[in-house]
């Protein structure tokens, strides 16, 4: 479960997000959807612990992510691609992550298989398409088996047969009574993997609910 309530993000003058308020449940998936710039990241990332709300508060099953016992356990996320080193190969930076949060190594294997990159495991991070670094991404998330998933723009750089790949994955994976949050900002698209949404924009929640309603009162959501 996870809540953010009344966050807001400034950056010097600049308000990135301004007292935005979300919820996503177990056992759906929840889109975050909004154009280029509207706040997801920065809304995402204080979500992470990663940057500190101007004001406000976001919690994972009751916490703030800071305080979980055991993180990597509980959340599992991904930004902005894998955030892997280039001179890595894949498969060692799964290892790197999984000795850091004591996650045991036969995980590694699973989640290499479940993303489809057990072939390329031993090429190098820099030889990746930008669709395998959103594997690698997703594989890292997926190592402690958390409860809850959060994914910035999980499908970027996917050709259609991965998107769908993923599409089933994070479906089912949120049927197991799991939380998955994803941004995005193609609406169309996100429209057939999504139970809620949250849209965005300019920095502020304009509209959110099951995506039958919120479709419903928004036609224009169809891209
Ligand atoms: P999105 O993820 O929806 O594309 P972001 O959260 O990245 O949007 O950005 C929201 C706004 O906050 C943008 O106007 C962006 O320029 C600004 N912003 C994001 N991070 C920073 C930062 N570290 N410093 C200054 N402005 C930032
Ligand atoms: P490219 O190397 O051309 O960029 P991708 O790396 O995006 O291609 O994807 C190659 C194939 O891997 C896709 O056609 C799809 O079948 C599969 N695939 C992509 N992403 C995933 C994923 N997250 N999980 C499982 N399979 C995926």
């Amino acid at each position: 479960m996870i809540e953010i309530q009344g966050v807001t993000k400034r950056y010097g003058p600049r308000t990135a997000v301004e007292d935005v308020s979300l919820t996503a449940a177990p056992g759906r998936v929840t889109g975050f959807l909004g154009p280029n710039g509207a706040g997801k990241s920065t809304t995402l990332r204080v979500l992470l612990g990663l940057d500190r709300p101007t004001a406000g508060r976001a919690l994972v099953d009751g916490v703030p992510y800071r305080d979980l016992r055991r993180p990597l356990r509980t959340v599992g996320a991904m930004l902005d691609g894998a955030g892997a080193v280039p001179e890595r190969r894949g498969v060692d930076h799964l290892r790197w992550i999984a000795q850091t949060h004591r996650i045991p190594a036969r995980r590694i294997e699973e989640v290499l298989d479940v993303v489809g990159l057990t072939d390329a495991a031993r090429a190098r991070v820099r030889t990746y398409s930008l669709g395998m670094r959103q594997r690698l991404g997703l594989a890292a998330a997926l190592l402690g088996e958390p409860r809850v998933l959060v994914l910035d723009e999980p499908v970027n750089g996917l050709d259609p047969e991965g998107i769908r790949t993923v599409r089933t994955f994070l479906r089912d994976y949120a049927a197991q009574g799991n939380t998955v949050l994803l941004s995005s900002h193609l609406m169309g698209e996100t429209a057939q993997t999504v139970d809620d949404v949250v849209v965005i924009d300019r920095g502020r929640v304009v509209t959110s609910g099951p995506l039958e309603e919120v479709t419903a009162g928004h036609a224009g959501l169809e891209d």
